[in-house]
C-alpha cells in the first residue's frame, strides 16, 4: 500500500475509477503512513482523521451507486496549517492561535471540499508563513524526509515533506516570498506559485497581503495542472482575485515545447550557488533545449535587490496584518495580572509571538515610521517597480525564464537560525516573483551526491501557468 502513495494523483483516480482502490482504503493508508513517519517527520500540526474518512466514504458510496463525481474525488490532500476550516484549528504555527477554531471555510478549502477531497490534516509551517526553513514553528520543526537532520525549507515546510514523505498525494501552500517552491526544491516535488490575484486568498490568513498566494504541491505537472485548475478562479471575497475565466489546464500538457524561448538570466548564476545546485540547473536546461526549446541569456539586472526591497515590504506589511492579534478578540491572552488594557495587549503580544515574527513586526514598523518611510518603504516600493520592468522586459524577448529556485539544498536543522540574515539570503531567486506578481513553479532535477533534491524553477508571465505546465511536463516527461 505505501508504494501506492508515491504514485501521481492521475494514477490514482484511475485505481478509483476502476474501483481498483476505494477512497477509504487510499485515505486509511495514507493515516497509516502518516502514523508511520510523522512522529519523526512532523509535517503535521493535526491530523483530520475522522473527517478524512467520512468523505471518503461518502465517496465510496455515491461511486458504487453509479453517481457522476468530481475527476479527483476520493484522493486525499494536506493542508498548510494558515488556511482556515470551518470547525477546526486554524494555528500559523504560532502560540498566538493555537486555540483559534476557524469560523468559516477558506475559498480554497471551500472549493476542496466541493472537489470532495478528503482533508487529512492541517500542516506545519514557519509561524505566520515567516521563515525559509520552518524551523520557526511554535510547535517544533518539520524535518526533510530525504534527510530527518536537515530542513525540509519554508515556510510551507510541513506541506512539502508531507507529500515528500508520501503521507499526501498532493497539498496546499502559500508562497509570500518563497514559501511553496524553495521547499519543492528542497523535499525534490513540485510546487507552484500561481499568478498573484489568480487564486482567492479569501480564508488564507494574511501575513504579506500584496504578495501572499496560495498554490499546490504535487509529484508532477499534470497533478499541478488538475490542483490549480480546482483552486483558481475569480472570488468576490478576495478583491485582488482575477476576472478572468480559468483554463483548463491539463489541454497544455501537449509535451510539445518546440520553438519555445527559454531565457537564462545571468544575474542567478553567479557565486554563491551551490556547485552541484548550478550544475544539475545548467543540466535541466540542456534537456529542455534537447526537448526542442530555444534558450538564450537575458538579464534581469535588478535582481540583487529584490531580497532587501522583499524583506522591507514583506515586514511592512505583516506590521500592519499583525496588528489585530492583541488578545482581545481571538488570539492568545496573557493569564498574568495586568494593571490595564495597554499592559494586556503587551504582555499577550510578547507572551503569543515568536522571535522571529516579533523581528518583522519590529522591522516594518521602523521602515514604515515618520522619517524613515521615504528611506526604506519607498525605495523598496521603486525597487519593485523596477524588478516588474526587468521582467516586462525579458518577457518581450523569452517565453519563460528557467533558473535555480534554491541556492543551496536543504541545510542542516539549527545551521542558520543563530543568523537571521543568512536565512534571508535563501530567497534571493523565488523573492522577485511575488514583488511581480508572477507566477513560478519548482520542479526537482535531480539530487546532489549527498542524496538531497535540486529544484530547477520556470517563471513565466502574467497568467502564463499554462506554459510554465507545458514545459514542466514535458521535462518530467
Ligand atoms: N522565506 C521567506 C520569508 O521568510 C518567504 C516566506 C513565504 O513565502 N511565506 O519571508
Amino acid at each position: 500500500m505505501v508504494e501506492i502513495l508515491f504514485q501521481p494523483v492521475h494514477q490514482l483516480t484511475e485505481l478509483l475509477r476502476r474501483k481498483e482502490l476505494s477512497s477509504e482504503e487510499l485515505v486509511r493508508a495514507a493515516l497509516e503512513r502518516i502514523r508511520a513517519r510523522d512522529g519523526e517527520i512532523h509535517a503535521f500540526n493535526c491530523v483530520l482523521e475522522e473527517e478524512a474518512l467520512a468523505t471518503a466514504r461518502q465517496v465510496d458510496q455515491l461511486r458504487a451507486r453509479g453517481e457522476i463525481l468530481p475527476p479527483f474525488a476520493g484522493v486525499p490532500i494536506a493542508l498548510k496549517d494558515n488556511l482556515c476550516m470551518a470547525g477546526t484549528r486554524t494555528t500559523c504555527s504560532s502560540r498566538m492561535l493555537e486555540n483559534f477554531v476557524s469560523p468559516y471555510d477558506a475559498t480554497v478549502v471551500a472549493k476542496i471540499k466541493a472537489a470532495m477531497l478528503p482533508i487529512l490534516g492541517k500542516t506545519n509551517l514557519d509561524e505566520f508563513a515567516m521563515g525559509s526553513s520552518t524551523e520557526n514553528s511554535a510547535f517544533g520543526p518539520t524535518r526533510n524526509p530525504h534527510d530527518v537532520t536537515r530542513i525540509p525549507g519554508g515556510s510551507s515546510g510541513g506541506s512539502a515533506a508531507a507529500v515528500a514523505a508520501g503521507m499526501a498525494p498532493w497539498a496546499l501552500g502559500s508562497d509570500t516570498g518563497g514559501s511553496i517552491r524553495q521547499p519543492a526544491a528542497l523535499c525534490g516535488v513540485c510546487g507552484m506559485k500561481p499568478t498573484y490575484g489568480r487564486v482567492s486568498r479569501y480564508g488564507l490568513v494574511a501575513f504579506a497581503s500584496s504578495l501572499d498566494q496560495i498554490g499546490p504541491f504535487t509529484r508532477d505537472a499534470r497533478d499541478m495542472a488538475a490542483l490549480l485548475g480546482i483552486i483558481a478562479g475569480h472570488d468576490p471575497r478576495d478583491s485582488t482575485s482575477i476576472n478572468q475565466p480559468v483554463p483548463d489546464y491539463a489541454r497544455e500538457l501537449s509535451g510539445d515545447v518546440s520553438g519555445m524561448k527559454l531565457g537564462i538570466p545571468k544575474e542567478y548564476f553567479v557565486e554563491g550557488n551551490h556547485p552541484e545546485v548550478e550544475a544539475a540547473v545548467r543540466a535541466a536546461i540542456a534537456t529542455m533545449e534537447q526537448l526542442g526549446a530555444e534558450v538564450r541569456e537575458i538579464s534581469l539586472p535588478h535582481t540583487s535587490y529584490a531580497t532587501p526591497a522583499y524583506y522591507i515590504i514583506c515586514t511592512a506589511e505583516a506590521s500592519s496584518n499583525l496588528a489585530r492579534y492583541d488578545g482581545v478578540v481571538y488570539s492568545h491572552r496573557t493569564r498574568e495580572p495586568v494593571a490595564d488594557i495597554v499592559e494586556m495587549f503587551r504582555k499577550s503580544r510578547t507572551e503569543g509571538f515568536g522571535d522571529e515574527v516579533k523581528r518583522r513586526i519590529m522591522l516594518g514598523t521602523y521602515v514604515l515610521s515618520a522619517g524613515f518611510y521615504d528611506a526604506y518603504y519607498l525605495t523598496a516600493s521603486r525597487v519593485r517597480t523596477l524588478l516588474c520592468r526587468d521582467f516586462e522586459a525579458a518577457f518581450k524577448e523569452v517565453d519563460l525564464v528557467v533558473c535555480p529556485t534554491s541556492p543551496i539544498p536543504a541545510f542542516k536543522l539549527g545551521e542558520k537560525t543563530a543568523d537571521p540574515l543568512e536565512m534571508y539570503l535563501c530567497d534571493v531567486y523565488t523573492t522577485s516573483l511575488n514583488l511581480a506578481g508572477l507566477p513560478g513553479m519548482s520542479i526537482p532535477c535531480g539530487k546532489t551526491r549527498e542524496g538531497l533534491p535540486i529544484g530547477v524553477q520556470i517563471i513565466g508571465g502574467v497568467l502564463r501557468e499554462g506554459e510554465i505546465l507545458r514545459l514542466a511536463d514535458a521535462y518530467l516527461g
